[in-house]
């Protein structure tokens, strides 16, 4: 919602562009893919897809980007894809990097933490960038992609699926049409009409807590550290959360009481009064103007299969995710990516169609993890019962003079999943005891004149450490490493040692001593040709 006088998109900050409907569309279509939904998480599935010389088309029904405030916080392990997909540069000038959190108790400060970080990664934690940016940066490469063909207001109405094709019924301002196509990347929402036409439905739970978030301008001289307040005087007995963004824009994320009703707690004047309070509690005095404000409550919802046949789900299609701990964008990009690089490798011939089964292994297993630690955080932000609210303000009173219980008072940020159980991952080498497991993200580190990602070039990589490694091999990029370097201590590498890492930079497998049979039976697993 925008203040009384400003339409929809009426922006403190952000100019909206308005974007039309295709003029010309040939008479028979067909694609190889065809993506339903142009936010990050179709976007991001278009350029891996992209990346690897596969044709999508591009569908959205809206004009323009998502308006309001939605995602602010961007992972290093999500930079990590932007910059596998060369689009990181914009994110990098523009967005706020932090690493600190503070988090208070009736305004005494009982917590402060710092996300691990080291000059050895070319990323920094945690980067703040509104979803607007985020969306107008991805669709800056889009655009001038020429393996995509986006079409703007054009709305998925009807999927009529048979063995070997999907046909997708659209609608735009100008006509109704049919796409056929052989793959779908349903990127298309939390409301997916995707999901709603093949009859699925999220399966999960809904919290009691609800929130108000809402964006306000200021000019507040405080540098870019996530705030957590517990039982604050402005809102006795609940939480608020205060995130800096670009242009002096403020998230404040306020928890309602239980009396509180939800249509009076939304307006404008409630709103105003309940930020000014906020502010009286850091101790801001200077003005501000308000920009947007919602409401939400956490869900754990998810799909329990995300592929239906020729169709696969991703980002808010899949599941519902609570917003502490910044998961909602950063587990959809990672979706993107890795259904994009499957279907890119199956459909370029690179792997067969078994590697596209370890999509939902892989990413639901991903949703699940982020839901058993989003579950943690939202209990405490919001405790759901009386019984969990009592335990929660003894451990922050408890705080103020320990600090070991401070540590409880952090909503956790996102960690990326390790794929330990899935189909294309190698057993992990017990022999090892450090560096990243098999199934998990890799860790960047100095290489040759730059980072390790650098030379990550979106095949497999064998990275070797020592002498004699390898010889290349088509599907597979070999890189020698030294075992006495940065990167060779954080790999717990020797002469010998070889990790193959994925095109999304995951650990398909490890070997403290290098073993080509182990290593082939690796990728027979990956179903790669
Ligand atoms: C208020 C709010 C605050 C949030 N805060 C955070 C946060 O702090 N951190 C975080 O990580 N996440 C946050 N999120 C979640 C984050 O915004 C989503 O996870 C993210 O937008 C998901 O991206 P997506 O591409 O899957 O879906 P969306 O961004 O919803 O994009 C789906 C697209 O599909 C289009 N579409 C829908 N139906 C059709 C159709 N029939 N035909 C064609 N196109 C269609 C829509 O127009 C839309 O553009 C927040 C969300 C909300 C609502």
């Amino acid at each position: 919602m925008r203040p009384h006088g400003r339409d929809a998109l009426a922006s403190l900050y952000f100019e909206y562009p308005i974007f039309d409907a295709p003029q010309h569309l040939p008479a028979t279509q067909h694609a190889p893919v065809v993506i339903i939904g142009a936010g990050p998480i179709g976007m991001i599935s278009a350029l891996t897809l992209a990346k690897y010389g596969v044709h999508s088309i591009l569908l959205d029904n809206k004009a323009t980007f998502n308006d309001g405030s939605r995602a602010i916080c961007i992972s290093r392990s999500s930079y990590q894809i932007l910059d596998a997909l060369g689009v990181v540069s914009d994110f990098c000038d523009h967005a706020l990097p932090w690493d600190t959190g503070y988090s208070y108790y009736r305004g005494k400060k009982i917590l402060e933490f710092q996300m691990p970080d080291s000059a050895n990664e070319k990323f920094r934690p945690m980067y703040n960038l509104q979803q607007q940016y985020i969306e107008q940066f991805l669709y800056q490469c889009v655009e001038k992609n020429l393996f995509i063909e986006m079409r703007w207001r054009s709305e998925l109405m009807q999927i009529n699926k048979d063995t070997d094709t999907v046909h997708l019924d659209i609608k735009d301002p100008l006509r109704s049409y049919t796409i056929a196509c052989d793959w779908v990347v349903a990127a298309d929402g939390a409301r997916s009409t995707t999901r709603r036409l093949c009859g699925h439905r999220l399966n999960g739970e809904n919290y009691e807590g609800r929130y108000v978030i809402a964006d306000v301008q200021m000019d507040h001289d405080f540098p870019t550290i996530r705030r957590a307040l517990f039982d604050p005087k402005s809102r006795l007995g609940g939480t608020v959360l205060i995130h800096k963004q670009p242009h002096n824009i403020w998230r404040i994320d306020y928890q309602l009481g239980p009396e509180e009703n939800a249509q009076d707690a939304i307006a404008e004047t409630s709103v105003r009064q309940s930020v000014a309070a906020v502010f009286a509690d850091i101790g801001y005095a200077g003005t501000w103007d308000l920009e947007w404000w919602s409401i939400y409550s956490a869900n754990t919802l998810l799909l329990d299969d995300y592929r239906d046949g020729r169709i696969f789900f991703a980002g808010d299609s899949a599941h519902i995710v609570p917003i502490f701990g910044v998961r909602g964008l950063n587990n959809g990009i990672a979706d993107g990516f890795n259904i994009g690089w499957k279907l890119a490798y199956f459909l370029t011939g690179k792997a067969d169609k078994d590697i596209l089964d370890s999509y939902t292994p892989e990413r639901r297993g991903a949703t699940l993890d982020v839901f058993a630690n989003a579950t943690k955080s939202t209990r405490f932000m919001t405790p759901p019962t009386q019984g969990w609210q009592v335990m929660r303000d003894a451990a922050l009173s408890l705080a103020l003079t320990d600090t070991r219980f401070g540590k409880l008072a952090n909503p956790r940020q996102m960690t990326p999943y390790t794929y330990a159980q899935s189909p294309l991952t190698h057993k992990d080498d017990a022999t090892f005891t450090a560096g990243p497991k098999s199934g998990a993200v890799f860790l960047d580190a100095p290489y040759a004149d730059g980072y390790l990602c650098d030379a990550l070039s979106g095949s497999y990589s064998l990275i070797y450490f020592g002498q004699t490694p390898p010889d290349d091999q088509d599907w597979c990029n070999v890189l020698k490493a030294d075992p006495h370097s940065t990167l060779g201590d954080l790999y717990d590498a020797q002469n010998g040692t070889a990790y193959l890492i994925r095109p999304d930079l995951h650990i398909a497998g490890r070997w403290k001593h290098f073993d080509k049979t182990s290593f082939d039976a690796s990728l027979a697993k990956a179903a790669l040709r």
